[in-house]
């Protein structure tokens, strides 16, 4: 791959798995220095740094165990990622949960964890990021919303609300540094073929009494006109693009990538 990303640096939340590790490669492939951070396994958070530090030169990938639910170790994650990398140049909030329940059965306490990392990190990781991108009059955040940013769907309230805020957040940042060689995006994938969509098929099968395989036709892929799970890495295509050269017009996009889910 051409290292379209040499001598820059990205900070990837939620990259131990799914569509941030798909993002961490991808950038890391393309010469970038990356941090990785996130859950898991510590065998697969093992590979994951060995992995994409093969791709860096050697040694693990930086990594940080932030959970991003709390907004201090937000800000300890971007210190962390600074002196780790030397800088920030580029900002990925990627990580994500999900609930589903109707709204007058769900969980405060699931609400309230949707809304904080789904949404709320992702300010705290801009607000503390981008100083040091304005200072050096480059930068390129990227919050991976969904579909669902853009459009509802029943029982997953929190969910919905979150995404739809970061959309939101995503266009009063891009406001704030048009003028600047600073971007941010949002990213809106339908259905990625990844652990935390996956995770669905099985209780909406049990939920309708039918297969796997009809519950993921029947139910989530309904509304996919493609009918076809995205694949990781066609976001992570993406993501490369809004960040490499010749995307800076690009700036407070909410870019769909659905297989169709949006035109309907
Ligand atoms: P995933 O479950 O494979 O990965 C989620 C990542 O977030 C993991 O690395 C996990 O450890 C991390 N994470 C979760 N809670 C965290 C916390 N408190 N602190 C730090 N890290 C935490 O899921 P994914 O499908 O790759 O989702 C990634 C993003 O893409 C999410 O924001 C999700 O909402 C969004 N998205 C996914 C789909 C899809 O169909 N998979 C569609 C649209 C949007």
């Amino acid at each position: 791959m051409d290292q379209v990303l040499a001598g820059r640096t990205a900070l990837v939340t939620g990259s131990t798995s799914g569509i941030g590790l798909g993002i961490a490669k991808i950038y890391a492939e393309a010469g970038a220095k990356v941090m990785l951070n996130g859950f898991g396994k510590p065998e697969e958070i093992a590979k994951a740094r060995a992995e994409i530090g093969a791709l860096q030169g050697g040694g693990d990938a930086p990594y940080s165990a932030a959970d991003l639910s709390k907004p201090e170790a937000v800000r300890q994650m971007v210190r962390e990622a600074e002196a780790a990398l030397g800088r920030i140049d580029i900002l990925v909030n990627n990580a994500g949960i999900q609930f589903v329940a109707p709204v007058d059965e769900f969980p405060d306490d699931k609400f309230d964890a949707i809304i904080a990392i789904n949404f709320a990190s992702n300010f705290h990781a801009i607000k503390a990021a981008l100083p040091g991108m304005k200072a050096r009059n480059w930068g390129r955040i990227i919050n991976v919303a969904s579909a669902h940013g853009l459009v509802a769907s029943p029982h997953k309230v929190a969910y919905v609300s979150a995404k739809h805020a970061v959309v939101g957040m995503t266009k009063t940042v891009a406001l704030e540094v048009a003028k600047l060689p600073i971007t941010c995006n949002a990213i809106c994938p339908g259905f990625v073929r990844t652990p935390l969509a996956e995770a669905q098929v099985g209780p909406l099968a049990k939920e309708h009494g039918v297969s796997e395989q009809q519950a993921l036709e029947d139910y989530l892929l309904d509304k996919q006109p493609s009918k076809r799970w995205i694949e990781v890495d066609e976001v992570a295509q993406m993501a490369l693009y809004l960040v490499g050269p010749g995307s800076g017009g690009v700036n407070g996009a909410a870019l769909s990538i659905d297989g169709g889910w949006l035109a309907a």
